[in-house]
Order: C-alpha cells, then structure tokens, then sequence
C-alpha cells in the first residue's frame, strides 16, 4: 500500500445555507446547520486515505467536544490514532461558514489548535514521516512547523508536496521552496507566490518555470474545469480535467493533493498521479461539501474507465 504521512490542520465546520450573504451588521436567518469535519489537512488525509493510501495524519485538536467528534470522525475515516493529538491550551480550530443559493460563501476561521501544532508537536511523531513514502503539507499550522517537516521529510529522503493554501498566507518565505519536491498552487496561489497574474495553461506554464526557478522541484498548477499543468527543470505538461458538471468546487484542491500524494507514493510516474488527481478533484466538484465530497478509489477508478483514460500503474 502507498504511504503517505499529511501534517496539517482539522477545523469543524459549522455552515448554514442562506438566501442571502449577510451585509456587515445583519443577522440572516437560513435552514439547517450542518456540522462536518474540514480542515485542508484533515481533508487531504481523507482523500488519500479513500483513495487507497495507509495514511499517518499529524494534527491537534481542543480537549473539547469538537475535538471529541473531529477524533471519532477521522478515526472512522480509517486513520490511525496515534497522530491525532489533543491539547488544552487552545479549542479545536472552527469554521463558521454561510453560503448563498449561487454557492458564494463568507467564512470565519478561529484556528485555535492548529496554531499550536508545533515543530516539537511534530518531531513527537517523525516515526511518522520516517514511514512515509510521501509528507503531504499545506499552510493551515504554523509555517516553522512547515519548515521542519520539509527538512526532516528531505534529511530522510522522502518525497514532499507543499499545497500553498489558503492563498492569505502567501507569499511563502523563500527558504521553503528549495525544500519542495512537488508544489501545488491553484491560479489564485501561483498568482501571489510569482507576483503575476496566472490565467489559463499559457499562464500556469510561466509561472511554473518561474517557481522551479525560485528552488521548487516541480509546480503542478491547477486550473480547475482547464486540468493541471505539470512543470519541472526539463519540461511542462498540460493534463486536462475531466468533463463533469460541478455542483460545489469545495475541497476540489484537496483531492487533487491527497490524490497525487497517494499515486506518487505508489510509484506513479508524474503524468499518470497528475490525471488521478484531475478525476479525484472532477469528482469531488460533483458533490456537496469537502470531507464527504471525496470519491473513493472505485469511483474514481470508474471515471478513468468511462474516460478511456486508465493509467498504467496500478495502486
Ligand atoms: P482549488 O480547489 O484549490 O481552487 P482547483 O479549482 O484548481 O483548485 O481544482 C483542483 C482540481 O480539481 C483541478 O486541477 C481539476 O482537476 C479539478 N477540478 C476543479 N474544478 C473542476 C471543474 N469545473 N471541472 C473538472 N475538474 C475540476
């Protein structure tokens, strides 16, 4: 089985479907609360995870009630317990989030624990990534913490993605990029980390060279309904996405990492994980919310198949 250790965040997200984003000051009132788990780490952890990986997932949680039903959540999910660790210095990280009949959303993060999954948070576990064919990261915990998991992953030899998001944190400090085997932008992420606008896969191209340029050993930019476009020292590739009709773009990004995370960890070459990641990421678009939105291996299996766009190494 691909091994794949993601180090990163987990939130509760809380969301009320509204008529209407409220204006500053305004109370609207909407249907039902729905109380899911989220996170970009959590929710990358996940999709590796259905998508056939044995996962280590490294993450904090509050010795709260919304720690109690993240833990109880992930733990079903299929990851093992031992990362899953709890503090009472902070509550577990929370999202508040509204969301208009268009989709357009409004959302309020209180990180809590997962500002405080630190560095020697981290080491605590580096079993972890010791294990690990591929250390998956985003930028939800503290970035000396990315830093040290970067370095540990690159002194023990093991493959590294960095999904630059959320986009409000960026630019990255320069000293990241060099420890970088995969980075994975989306338009808005290589916009701000190359200070140029990207649009399209001419867009994506450039700025791709200019990140390998700044240390990365590849970009793979996503493009949403346009693919990704895969560049490295010697060549660029453009993978489309697959033809889908989206109903909810959440968590699209998150399959595509904890996607190509689990192909590359299987031995894939890039070309082959990059089209996994497009059909994990089309799939993940034709369903409400992030966590439960992920497709399993079967289903992405079958899209491949139904596509005529199988690829060749099995995982
Ligand atoms: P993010 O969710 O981080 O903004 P993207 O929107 O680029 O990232 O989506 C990630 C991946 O999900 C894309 O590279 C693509 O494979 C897939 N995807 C997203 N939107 C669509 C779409 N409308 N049609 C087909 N595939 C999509």
């Amino acid at each position: 089985m691909p091994r794949v250790c993601v180090i990163g965040s987990s939130n509760l997200d809380f969301t009320v479907a509204v008529p209407r984003l409220p204006r500053p000051g305004e109370t609207v009132s909407g249907g039902q609360l729905v109380v899911s788990p989220g996170g970009k780490g959590a929710n990358q952890a996940v999709a590796a995870r259905r998508l056939g990986a044995e996962v280590r997932f490294v993450t904090l949680l509050g010795a709260d009630l919304m720690g109690d039903r993240l833990h109880a959540t992930l733990l079903a999910a299929g990851l093992p317990p031992e990362g899953l660790t709890r503090t009472d210095e902070a509550p577990t990280g929370v999202a508040l989030i509204a969301v208009d009949p268009d989709g357009r959303n409004q959302i309020a993060v209180a990180p809590g624990a997962n500002h405080r999954l630190t560095p020697e948070r981290v080491a605590a576990h580096a079993g972890a990534l010791a294990w690990a064919d591929v250390v998956l990261l985003q930028l939800e915990t503290p970035i000396e913490t990315v830093r040290w998991a970067l370095r540990e992953a690159r002194r023990l030899g093991k493959r590294t993605i960095l999904n630059p998001a959320p986009a409000r944190v960026l630019p990255l400090p320069a000293d990241l990029l060099p420890l970088v085997d995969y980075l994975t932008p989306n338009e808005t992420e290589a916009g701000l980390l190359t200070g140029q606008e990207v649009i399209g896969v001419e867009g994506a191209r450039a700025a791709g060279r200019r990140l390998v340029s700044l240390g990365v050993g590849a970009a793979a930019v996503t493009l949403g309904a346009d693919g990704a476009v895969l560049v490295d020292a010697a060549s660029s590739i453009h993978v489309p996405a697959f033809p889908i009709s989206p109903v909810d773009t959440v968590g699209a990004g998150d399959a595509f990492n904890g996607a190509l995370a689990t192909l590359l960890a299987a031995g894939a070459p890039v070309e082959e994980a990059l089209l996994v990641a497009n059909a994990a990421g089309g799939l993940t678009c034709t369903r409400r919310g992030a966590v439960d939105a992920l497709p399993t291996r079967a289903e992405v299996e079958a899209l491949l198949e139904q596509a005529k766009r199988r690829p060749r190494t099995p995982w």
